[in-house]
C-alpha cells in the first residue's frame, strides 16, 4: 500500500483500497427552558434488567439537590426577550435601509453581499455591517441560551434527558410496539427549514413525545420478537453516556492510550468468556477489536484475507479468488464481497435444506471447492454461521474448519446473534472447532445488554488486518506509533475516527458480571422453549425447525396443505398480529415455506409477555381460519 501524506491521504487511499466509510456525528444547539423537573440520583449497583436472576436490588434516594436546584433558578429566555430582539432587530434594518444612499459609495459591498446571495429582505447579515449594537453577532453564541459546553448546563438538562428516557421506559409498554404511521408522515410535523433561534429543549422533548416517539419501533418493548433484539441496558446507557461524554477519537494509541488499552483487555476479557483459542487474544499474533456492526467485521477480515491471498499469487488474481457460503449466510456477506471487488460470478452460494436443519453440508463445500480448484479458480475464503439469521442453524465449524485448512482458505464465523449464548458452558458446544478460524465475530450489541453499537471481532493474525488496512500519511505520525509500541485501531477498521466503545461493553461486564449475563441468557432461552411448547400443544400450527436458540420459526398450517394458502395465510396472520400494535414478529422463508419467527431476547420480557403473545396470535389465526373455510 502507497504512503500518502497528502491532504486527504488517508481517506483516499482507503477509498481506492475498498470504498469510503460514513461517520454520524450529531451537535444540537437549543435554549432551555428550566421546568424543575423531579429527579431521583440513583447511588448503587445496577440491577439486572430482568426478573429472574436479579439478587442485587436497586436503591436510590429521592429528593432534590439544592445547590443545583439554585442554577436552575437561572432567567431563561422568555416570549418578551425574543419580541424585543425582533424589534432591535426590525429597528436596525431601517437605519440600514436609511444609510443606503450613503452605502452605495460602497457599491463593491453591496456586490459582494448580492453575489453572496443575501437577499434584501434577510436582515441579519446587513445589520452586522451597519449597527454597532446588533443584538445577534456571528462569532459569540447567545448567552442566555444553551452553550456548545457548560458543565452546569450539561447536569441539568442531562437531568431532564435522562428523567425523559426513563420515563420513556416506565411507559414503554403503552407505545404500538410497531409504529404505525404512514411514509412521509414527519414532513408534516415538521417545519421545512431549521430554526433561526434557539429552542427551549422542552419544546424540543414535546415534540419527541408528539411527533417521534410515534415514529419509533420499539426495540425494547417486552413485546418485541421481531428479527434479533437490539438490547439496551442500564449498564450499556452508562457506558454509552460516559463514551459521549469523553468524546474522544480513539484511532491511534496517543489519541487516548485508555480507549486503545481498555479495548485490547475487554475483548480479552469476553474471549476468555466464549473460551476462545489463544491465539485470538492480543497477548498472542491476534486480537479482538470492536467494528460498528457485523457487516464492517466480515468486510475487514475479507480484505484481509483477499489481500493476504493476492501478495500469495500475484495482484492480477482479483478475477480468480472464490467466497464460499450459504443461502442462509447473512447478506452481509454478500455486500462485502461487492465492496472487497470479489467477482460475483465467484461467490457460491451452497444450498442448504432441513436435512442439515439448514447448516452447510461440508460434502457441498468439498465438492464446490473440487470444481473450482479444477477450471483454476484459487479458494478463498469461507464464511460459517453459528445461528443463521433466519432459523439460528449452526454450521459445523470443526468439519468446515478442516477443509478450510487443507485448501489454505481464510475461515471466517459469524456468530452475531448467537455469540451471545455461548458464555454458557451449556452452548459453547456450538463453538467447537472455533480453534480453526481465522476470524471471529458476535455482537455485543444484539443480545448481550451493550446499546448499539459494539461488534467484537478477533482475528487470529492481526497483521493480515494491518497490512490490508493501515495507512500512515505524515499527519497521524506520532512516536509510539513509530517505534511499534502500540496497537493503533484506526489500522484494523476502515473509518479513521472511532468512538470509545468499550467503555459500554466494560460496564455490561463489571456491573452484571458472568453468572448474571449467563442467567440472562437462559431467561429468554427458556421463555423460548415456553412458547415452542405453546405452539406444539395447538394442531392448527407447526415449530418449523428445531429450536437452538431463543428463536422459534413456526407456522400456521393451511387447510388444504397447499404450499401458496399457506404463505398467504402466514403473511396474512403476521400482518394481523404486527397492525395490531401489540407485539412485533417478523418473518423469513425456508425452502420456500413463509415462516413466523418468534425471537425471545428483549430485556424487559417476561413470561406474561409471551403468554399474552401466543394468546394474540391464536386469535388471530382463529378469526382468519374462520374466513378460510374448510372446503
Ligand atoms: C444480525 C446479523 C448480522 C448483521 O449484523 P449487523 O451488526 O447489523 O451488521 C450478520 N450476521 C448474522 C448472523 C446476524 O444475525
Amino acid at each position: 500500500m502507497q504512503q500518502n501524506s497528502s491532504g486527504d491521504g488517508q481517506a483516499m487511499a482507503m477509498a481506492k483500497h475498498i470504498g469510503s466509510g460514513i461517520r454520524k456525528e450529531t451537535f444540537i444547539h437549543q435554549e432551555v427552558q428550566d421546568k424543575g423537573r423531579r429527579r431521583r440520583r440513583p447511588t448503587a449497583a445496577v440491577s439486572l434488567p430482568f426478573s429472574l436472576c436479579s439478587d442485587g436490588e436497586e436503591l436510590r434516594h429521592d429528593g432534590e439537590d439544592s445547590d443545583r436546584e439554585q442554577q436552575r433558578q437561572r432567567p431563561a429566555v422568555t416570549d418578551g426577550d425574543l419580541s424585543r430582539r425582533r424589534t432591535a432587530i426590525s429597528l436596525s434594518s431601517i437605519f440600514y435601509f436609511c444609510s443606503f444612499p450613503l452605502l452605495m459609495g460602497g457599491s463593491t459591498l453591496t456586490f459582494v453581499l448580492l453575489m453572496g446571495g443575501f437577499h434584501p429582505s434577510t436582515r441579519h447579515p446587513f445589520h452586522l455591517f451597519v449597527s454597532s449594537k446588533a443584538p445577534t453577532r456571528t462569532t459569540r453564541m447567545d448567552n442566555d441560551g444553551l452553550k456548545p459546553m457548560d458543565a452546569e448546563q450539561l447536569r441539568d438538562y442531562g437531568h431532564q434527558m435522562v428523567d425523559f428516557i426513563a420515563d420513556y421506559y416506565n411507559s414503554i409498554e403503552s407505545f404500538p410496539v410497531l409504529s404505525q404511521v404512514q411514509p412521509g408522515y414527519l414532513r408534516k410535523l415538521i417545519p421545512d427549514s431549521a430554526p433561526n433561534h434557539p429552542e427551549s429543549l422542552q419544546n424540543v422533548l414535546d415534540d419527541v413525545q408528539a411527533k417521534i416517539l410515534p415514529g419509533v419501533t420499539h426495540w425494547q418493548n417486552p413485546n418485541y420478537f421481531a428479527y434479533y433484539p437490539s438490547n439496551s441496558s442500564v449498564a450499556g446507557f452508562l457506558g454509552e453516556m460516559l463514551s459521549a461524554g469523553l468524546n474522544i477519537v480513539g484511532f491511534s494509541w496517543i489519541t487516548s492510550p485508555a480507549a486503545t488499552e481498555l479495548e485490547m483487555i475487554v475483548l480479552d476479557w469476553l474471549g476468555k468468556m466464549l473460551k476462545l483459542p489463544e491465539h485470538f487474544l492480543s497477548t498472542g499474533q491476534g486480537g479482538g477489536v470492536i467494528q460498528g456492526t457485523a457487516s464492517e467485521a466480515v468486510l475487514v477480515v475479507l480484505l484481509a484475507a483477499r489481500d493476504k491471498a493476492l501478495r500469495k499469487v500475484g495482484k492480477n488474481a482479483l478475477e480468480k479468488l472464490v467466497v464460499y457460503a450459504s443461502d442462509q449466510t447473512h447478506a452481509s456477506l454478500q455486500k462485502a464481497c461487492q465492496i472487497a471487488g470479489i467477482h460475483p460470478e465467484n461467490c457460491r452460494i451452497l444450498k442448504t435444506d432441513s436435512s442439515t436443519n439448514y447448516s452447510i453440508s461440508p460434502d457441498l463445500l468439498t465438492e464446490a471447492i473440487s470444481h473450482d480448484l479444477g477450471v483454476g479458480l484459487i479458494p478463498l475464503f469461507l464464511c460459517a454461521t453459528v445461528g443463521t439469521t433466519s432459523s439460528t442453524a449452526v454450521d459445523p465449524l470443526l468439519e468446515l474448519g478442516k477443509i478450510s485448512k487443507s485448501n489454505e482458505m481464510w475461515f471466517h464465523v459469524d456468530a452475531a446473534y448467537a455469540g451471545s449464548a455461548c458464555i454458557c458452558p451449556e452452548y459453547r458446544q456450538y463453538l467447537n472447532g472455533v480453534e480453526e478460524t481465522d476470524s471471529f465475530n458476535m455482537n455485543a450489541h444484539k443480545w448481550f445488554l451493550t446499546n448499539f453499537d459494539c461488534s467484537a471481532l478477533w482475528v487470529k493474525d492481526r497483521n493480515a488486518l494491518i497490512q490490508s488496512l493501515s495507512t500512515n500519511p505524515e499527519y497521524l505520525k506520532n512516536k509510539a506509533s513509530e517505534a511499534n509500541m502500540v496497537m493503533d485501531y484506526k489500522d484494523w477498521q476502515i473509518p479513521l475516527g472511532r468512538r470509545f466503545r468499550s467503555l459500554k461493553l466494560w460496564m455490561v461486564l463489571r456491573l452484571y458480571g458472568l453468572e448474571n449475563l449467563q442467567c440472562y441468557i437462559r431467561n429468554h432461552i427458556q421463555l423460548a422453549e415456553h412458547f415452542e411448547a405453546l405452539v406444539a400443544q395447538d394442531p392448527r400450527f407447526e415449530v418449523v425447525t428445531p429450536r437452538i436458540f431463543s428463536l422459534v420459526c413456526f407456522h400456521l398450517l393451511p387447510h388444504h396443505n397447499n404450499e401458496d394458502d399457506g404463505n398467504k395465510l402466514n403473511h396474512d396472520l403476521l400482518d394481523a398480529v404486527n397492525t395490531t400494535g401489540k407485539i412485533f414478529l417478523s418473518h423469513t422463508v425456508l425452502s420456500g415455506k413463509y415462516i413466523l419467527r418468534f425471537a425471545v431476547g428483549a430485556p424487559l420480557t417476561e413470561e406474561r409477555h409471551v403468554n399474552a403473545a401466543w394468546k394474540l396470535l391464536q386469535d388471530e389465526a382463529s378469526t382468519l381460519l374462520a374466513g378460510d373455510p374448510v372446503e
